[in-house]
């Protein structure tokens, strides 16, 4: 498999994403319905809709009615597809439970993709989306430890339940916490459960590195929005779309991240 495959394989997939994205909070189906243009709403045809091409076809623009069409969609696909090549790269799969180890990472951090676009628009991290994140990592657990006995893709995770859960339970606690004390205005019910299946999906201390990263992201997000667009220290930033891309930045580097970061996080509590 060569690098142009993986990445446009991510740019089908992206085009997808953008279809889920789109649809899930409009409640839409998004296996049956057709894709329409949001302005003229003509039913778009299969040549409208191959991904990167048709944009640079069609100038980003309608084919019927010449509006301008989101520049988003172009983003996200292209987005999708450099992500999927990043992955391929770094991890180099070389046998078959490679390539299904792979697979998982590019099917997780795709659904990651679709919360952190949801919640950016509408401030709601999406229950079905996490719901299938947790099937797949339970599924990926069992067969890691069971079937396969792979060694685990992120350093200092193991395939264990047991401690992926233990760390899902503790992390939902300590955000639920926060969310009580600060009566909800820090983060949102959505992030408790977000962190809960982040916490269920990388382990300790994993998970410990993504707050941290979201904490840093988080904190320049908040201040650059105070500095440079006049916000106040009450506007809301979209907390579940920092700690998803966290996540994805994790699930790229967490070879380089865990080993660099993981003595210095510890020394903090000792
Ligand atoms: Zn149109």
């Amino acid at each position: 498999m060569t690098g142009t495959t993986v990445f446009l394989f991510g740019l089908a997939v992206g085009s997808f994403l953008n279809v889920l994205i789109h649809r899930l909070p409009r409640g839409e189906n998004f296996v049956s319905g057709r894709s329409k243009c949001s302005n003229c709403h003509t039913v778009l045809r299969w040549f409208d809709l191959v991904p990167l091409f048709s944009f640079i076809f069609l100038k980003g623009r309608c084919r019927y009615c010449r509006e301008r069409v989101s520049g988003r969609y172009l983003f996200v696909e292209i987005l999708t597809g450099c992500l999927f090549l990043a992955l391929f790269f770094l991890r180099r799969p070389d046998s078959f439970y490679g390539y299904l180890d792979l697979s998982f990472w590019l099917f997780a951090s795709s659904l990651l993709l679709v919360l952190a676009f949801i919640d950016l628009d509408y401030l709601i991290i999406f229950d079905k989306i996490l719901l299938v994140l947790v099937l797949i990592t339970f599924l990926y657990q069992v067969f890691g430890k069971y079937v396969v006995q792979l060694e685990p893709a992120i350093v200092g995770g193991t395939f264990n339940i047991n401690h992926n859960l233990l760390t899902a339970f503790l992390s939902g606690l300590v955000f639920l916490l926060i969310f009580w004390v600060t009566r909800g205005k820090g983060i949102g019910l959505g992030d408790v459960k977000l962190i809960f299946v982040l916490g269920f999906l990388f382990g300790f201390p994993g998970i410990l590195i993504v707050v941290y990263l979201s904490l840093f992201a988080g904190t320049i997000w908040g201040l650059a929005l105070i500095l440079f667009f006049g916000a106040s220290m009450k506007s809301r930033i979209a907390f579940g779309f920092v700690l998803v891309n966290s996540a994805i930045i994790f699930i790229l580097f967490n070879q380089f991240l865990t080993t660099k970061f993981t003595p210095y996080i510890i020394r903090l509590y000792l």
